[in-house]
């Protein structure tokens, strides 16, 4: 199984898909800091193009002005003191990438095909590079189709919200929760519906619903799945 990886290189994986807000970064950091595994946040590369493409003020339905955007983005994926750095033709980008104006853009934009092909290599080198656990959306179905452990981790949407808005009220802000709720459905009906890659469960990964489950629980189910194949 090992020598039929992508590269040919004794390097394990770990994929976690999932819709948004179902915990899968807060878990998949646990599971590789457990494992000694890097970990490898798929959603922020997506974010970062989507940063580009915001600040650039770049049409995606406008083709050839997206592809040639794409042909001018190269990222680049560091780790500082453990996390994940991700940098934009050599400019560390992480601090903008968590706004909801990223986030609605990368929703958006990921979708696109040229947007997908310029990540597609570097996520897959990046496994061949090293013991992963890699979170997203097409890890497990497109990315890394031979990935020794595949989750997909979901929660129901009221309980995505829910969690969403505690956030937002510890940062003191005063979120709308049927907005919030409202808009998460409307992210997993973009991702589960399009036409490249979308989101879905893949055939032999392992379903876990967090909803009413801690993140103990959560990281726990996922090494007993590791161990099951001696990871
Ligand atoms: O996970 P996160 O919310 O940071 O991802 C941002 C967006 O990037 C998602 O809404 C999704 O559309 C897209 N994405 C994707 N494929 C991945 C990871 C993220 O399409 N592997």
């Amino acid at each position: 199984m090992l020598e039929e990886r992508i590269g040919e290189k004794n390097m394990a994986a770990i994929a976690i898909d999932g819709p948004a807000g179902a915990g899968k970064s807060t878990i998949a950091k646990k599971v590789a800091k457990e494992l000694g595994y890097i970990y490898v946040d798929t959603g922020a590369m997506y974010r970062a193009i989507a940063y580009y493409l915001v600040t650039n003020h770049i049409d995606i339905e406008d083709e050839e002005a997206l592809n040639t955007a794409c042909s001018q983005i190269t990222i680049r994926i560091a780790y500082e003191d453990g996390a994940q750095q991700v940098y934009l033709n050599d400019e560390n980008v992480t601090p903008y990438l968590r706004t909801e104006e990223t986030g609605n853009m990368a929703s958006k934009s990921s979708a696109k095909a040229p947007v997908r092909a310029a990540l597609l290599d570097l996520q897959r080198d990046m496994a061949k590079e090293y013991d992963v656990v890699m979170d997203g959306r097409d890890i497990g179905t497109n990315v890394l189709p031979d990935a020794e452990v595949k989750i997909y981790l979901t929660a129901s949407s009221k309980e995505r919200a829910n969690r969403r808005y505690k956030e937002l009220i510890e940062k003191g802000e005063k979120p709308d929760f049927d907005q919030i709720e409202a808009d998460i459905i409307e992210r997993d009906n973009r991702d589960m519906n399009r036409a490249i890659a979308p989101l879905k469960q893949a055939e032999d990964a392992v379903l876990v619903d967090s909803s009413d489950m801690g993140i103990e629980e959560v990281v726990q189910a996922i090494l007993n799945a590791a161990r099951d194949r001696e990871l």
